[in-house]
């Protein structure tokens, strides 16, 4: 587990502080009082970061700061002189950030930094400049955030390194660039990525305001004039990427069922009318399969509707667990599922189902009371898909009409 350092005097709150961090966050948390007791720690461990007080008994002048630093770790600096001259010299070292302890609100602040700070871990940034000194500065300043970050010199090789890396979150860039400025570049990224995907901030000494309201039509999400400060520039990444991870967790929101996490309708329509499109293209095999639970009703009046759900979950559990990372399970409604199986052969796909249903058949689920509970499913699978997604739909539900009228606990394919 990552470890924080809290090097504070004022034992109260070094122990307030310390307690709120392990009570909301998972880190180990050690604290000095002094400077000597925060240098043994910082010999035997490496902090995820430490929270320095710039007054300490052995050390009354912030020379903490130094020492932390030249030891490689983080530093958020807590202090209580709000001196404008005094707060600026201490924001020109490395440091991440530097916060005022006043009350329960700084406390809370500290709070969510350490999260933002932590998810800013999976997050990869692409600067975008063509000042190798500019590059290297920014590189170190998202670095101090946690961010993964990658550096290039112009926008052709932005895009290039877009098309070749996943999962790039944000894109800093600045305006003029050789071959392709910044503007052109944002232009380009919309073209493939959309704000909900990718956020871009822009750079420019550029005093035209002009610019800057070129830069917004053009899709970036927000805009930084230099020079800037450490905060601004930090306060202004960090919601660009806040909003972009709400933007995710609203969408998840949107495409999922809220019992069991798998998506619903839907998305699967989303998803399937895309693919379907291409599999037809490209000749490619799938199966589509309608899942009912047998008897469903009578699990519900029998042992009550909490466990019909307990049913539905450890379901929406076995069908998640055999199907591959591209397929699509999904939750249409009630105790209906309906599963895609991309790129598969007919024997294969034959394979998956069975698997199923001799899986639920076998699997038990107990009720609070300690009864042992099995259930049964119907499938019908279409493998020859139809002229539409919606016609191959039908088939696979007419096949599952089939294996209920069959006698249930059955696969039936067109
Ligand atoms: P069959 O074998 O013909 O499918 O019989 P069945 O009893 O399963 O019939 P059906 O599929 O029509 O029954 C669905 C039942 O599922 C009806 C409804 O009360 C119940 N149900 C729908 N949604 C939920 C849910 O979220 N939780 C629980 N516990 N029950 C649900
Ligand atoms: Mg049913």
């Amino acid at each position: 587990m990552d470890r924080i350092l809290i090097i504070e005097d004022n034992k109260t709150l070094a122990k307030l502080i310390a307690k709120k961090i392990a009570s909301e966050l998972q880190f180990e948390v050690d604290v000095a009082y002094k400077l000597s007791e925060a240098k043994l720690f910082l010999h035997k461990y490496r902090y995820f970061i430490t929270l320095l007080d710039l007054n300490l008994p052995d050390a009354p002048n912030g020379e903490v700061v130094d020492y932390v630093l030249k030891k490689n770790n983080r530093v958020i600096v807590l202090s209580a002189n709000i001196d404008k001259e005094f707060r600026s010299n201490i924001l020109k070292k490395n440091i991440v950030d530097y916060v005022t302890k006043g009350g329960v609100d700084d406390i809370n602040y500290i709070i969510q930094t350490l999260k933002r700070l932590k998810k800013n871990q999976k997050h990869k940034v692409l600067v975008v400049d063509d000042s190798m000194v500019f590059r290297k500065q920014l590189k170190g300043m998202l670095e101090n955030l946690f961010f993964q970050v990658i550096t290039v010199a112009h926008g052709e090789e932005a895009l290039g390194m877009l098309a070749s890396t996943q999962d790039i979150s944000l894109v800093v860039t600045d305006y003029n660039m050789p071959v392709i400025d910044g503007l052109e570049l944002t232009h380009e990224i919309r073209k493939i990525y959309s704000k909900n995907d990718l956020s871009i901030i822009a750079l420019s000494s550029n005093d035209d305001d002009e610019i800057t309201a070129l830069f917004l039509k053009h899709g970036a999400n927000d805009y930084i004039k230099k020079p800037f400060s450490k905060e601004e520039f930090s306060c202004r990444i960090n919601n660009a990427i806040e909003a972009l991870e709400n933007i995710h967790i609203i969408t998840n929101h949107a495409n999922r069922d809220f019992l069991t996490g798998l998506y619903n309708r839907r998305y699967f329509f989303k998803d399937m009318e895309d693919y379907f499109a291409k599999a037809i293209q490209n000749s490619e095999n799938f199966a589509i399969a309608m899942i009912d639970i047998d008897h469903f009703k009578k699990i519900n009046d029998t042992y009550g509707h909490d466990l019909g759900d307990k049913a539905i979950v450890t379901l929406s559990e076995i069908l998640r667990s055999n199907i591959g990372q591209h397929d699509v399970v999904s939750r249409f409604g009630g105790d209906e599922f309906c599963i895609a199986v991309k790129d598969i052969s007919p024997s294969a796909a034959s394979d998956v189902f069975e698997r199923l249903r001799q899986q639920v058949q076998n699997c038990l689920t107990l009720s609070d009371k300690g009864e042992e509970i099995r259930f049964t499913i119907s499938i019908g699978v279409a493998l020859n898909r139809e002229d539409t997604l919606e016609d191959t739909l039908n088939q696979a539900d007419l096949m599952l009409y089939n294996a209920k009228q069959n006698g249930r606990n059955q696969v039936v394919y067109n």
